[in-house]
């Protein structure tokens, strides 16, 4: 049996198609780029709530090496994500490569050919030399537990499933969760119904959003002359970094600039919400940057609207006709909204079976022993897998920030073996262990070890209390080793 494909890719995200435009430029052109949903865009495919926006500027949000002159604000709605998704997989020839409504079951090492045996819901089975496994953090919903959900009679739509035929006008709405997606949903979601409740069980930090249309001359010097957008890409990843490294992982060097994030947003409330009592419900009790902030100058003035309502006490249960709370008050409600969030450390980490050399299970050896993988790419014992969503992984504020490290790595990884004549990497033990130790000691400065995060329920928290997501170092750090790692860390064959 020969190999079939150089590389299978799982995900047509901006994290699988900027893996295959890498390996497309280091000579592999045999790819199959599956993903399970219908079309490309990953996360700004599958999600269309009403609101939906970027809340990191868009000219830092994007590809370093395809500008987009287009962006119609700082802050770009979702549609315009998922249309430059597309622009990019036809301007990089990506689309031939791709399979869609195809979910990946599972990839086994196969260690007599030396390749990857990946199985698809159906029973079909492809191999290919190289795994690249680009599934997304976010992209395993959370639908929440609550007793008698399954029983009510009205709608519920959760905010990775958007119902655009359902008609919000006139009713009596419930949204479950404040995080970053509620935040963008609620004010949107309030313009139309008649009662929304808010059911809210941890607060978040919003910051005000300094946004704005992004004038035509602008754009139009943007194509005349890309290095002016690049200024400006330059500029909102600085400041992203600056905000990054010293609020939240620099902390115990630089404990102000986390404090002046926290005033800033204490400051945001006060003025948007003249009222105590609602004032305190709003305020988060776990420091600034032990989850993750959002931006909006919306979502606190909603809750002053007459027909917004609050709710703080815990859920007892859903019934047929609405929410009962834990005080035994019910709200009846048509139509129930789940921003929820996703599951990552249960069913996520990885998103797929994947078994290695020796029968490893990546996931069952992640929860065994600790979440880690080296560089935040690849894992002993799992010979040509790169897990582009691994512990460790995610560099800095903006998702292309890691994108683009990581195809760094590819890149000196590849030549490196191609340059023995190999074809086969696989990462030693001692790299990853020297890894891992370096990481576990930098969080030790970071506001996830130093400051008051017990009460946050935060996903960069794993279910063993560690906070293993994000990589605790600065992305010139990430991009300097992305392009510079000892290539004897590295065994080739
Ligand atoms: P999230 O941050 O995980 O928030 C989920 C919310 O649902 C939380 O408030 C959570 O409360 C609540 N929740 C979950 N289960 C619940 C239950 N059983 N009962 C009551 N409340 C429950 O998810 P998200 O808001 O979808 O955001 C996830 C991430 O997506 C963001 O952090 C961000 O990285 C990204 N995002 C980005 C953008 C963008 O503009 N680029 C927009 C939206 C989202 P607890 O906190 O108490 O668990």
């Amino acid at each position: 049996m020969s190999t079939q494909f150089d590389a299978v890719v799982i995900g047509a995200g901006f994290g699988g198609m900027g893996a295959a435009i890498q390996l497309r430029r280091l000579g592999y052109d045999n790819l199959l780029i599956v993903d399970r949903e219908s079309d490309l865009g990953g996360t700004w495919h599958v999600n269309r709530y009403p609101g939906l926006a970027v809340d990191i500027p868009s000219a830092t949000y994007s590809y370093s090496f395809e500008p987009n002159p287009n962006w119609s604000r700082l802050f770009a709605p979702g549609a315009e994500l998922k249309r430059y998704a597309t622009h990019v997989a036809d301007k990089y020839d990506l689309r031939r490569h791709m399979r869609f409504d195809t979910a990946v079951t599972g990839a086994v090492w196969n260690e007599e050919r030396a390749h990857w045996a990946v199985s698809f819901d159906g029973g079909d089975q492809v191999t290919a030399k190289y795994l690249l496994a680009a599934t997304g953090f976010l992209s395993q919903p959370k639908t929440p537990d609550i007793e008698g959900i399954d029983s009510f009679a009205g709608k519920i739509i959760h905010t990775t499933a958007w119902d655009d035929d359902y008609d919000l006008t006139g009713k009596r709405a419930a949204v479950i969760g404040t995080g970053a997606t509620g935040v963008q949903l609620i004010p949107e979601v309030a313009k139309k119904v008649s009662e929304l409740t808010v059911y809210q069980r941890t607060p978040i930090w919003v910051s005000p959003k300094v946004d704005f249309t992004v004038p035509k001359a602008v754009r139009r010097l943007y194509a005349a002359l890309p290095f002016t957008q690049r200024i400006a890409r330059l500029a909102g990843t600085a400041f992203l970094e600056l905000l990054m490294v010293t609020g939240v992982l620099h902390y115990r060097q630089m404990p102000l600039a986390n404090k002046l994030g926290e005033r800033l947003c204490r400051r945001h409330l006060a003025r948007q919400v003249p009222d105590r009592e609602l004032r305190r419900k709003l305020l988060p009790d776990y420091s600034f940057g032990c989850k993750r902030p959002t931006v909006s100058n919306e979502y606190y003035p909603t809750f002053t609207k007459d027909h917004v309502h609050l709710e703080t006490t815990s859920i007892s249960h859903v019934d047929a006709k609405g929410i009962v709370t834990e005080d035994g008050d019910r709200r009846d409600i048509d139509v129930l909204l789940l921003a929820t969030g996703f599951d990552l450390w249960q069913v996520n980490f990885p998103a797929i079976e994947i078994i290695g050399r020796d029968g490893r299970d990546l996931g069952k050896w992640w929860r065994d022993n600790r979440f880690q993988a080296y560089e935040g790419i690849t894992v002993p014992r799992f010979p040509n897998l790169l897990s582009l969503n691994s512990p460790y992984s995610y560099s800095g504020l903006s998702y292309f920030t890691t994108i683009e490290s990581q195809m760094k790595h590819m890149d000196r990884l590849f030549t490196s073996m191609k340059r023995r004549g190999a074809d086969v990497f696989e990462v030693t033990e001692r790299a990853n262990d020297e890894f891992l130790a370096r990481m576990t000691e930098k969080v030790g400065d970071s506001i996830f070890a130093l400051g008051e995060c017990g009460t946050a329920r935060s996903y960069y928290f794993n279910q063993h209390g560690e906070a293993v997501l994000l990589r605790p170092t600065s992305t010139v750090n990430a991009f300097r080793e992305a392009s510079r790692f000892p290539v004897e860390d590295y065994a080739y064959a």
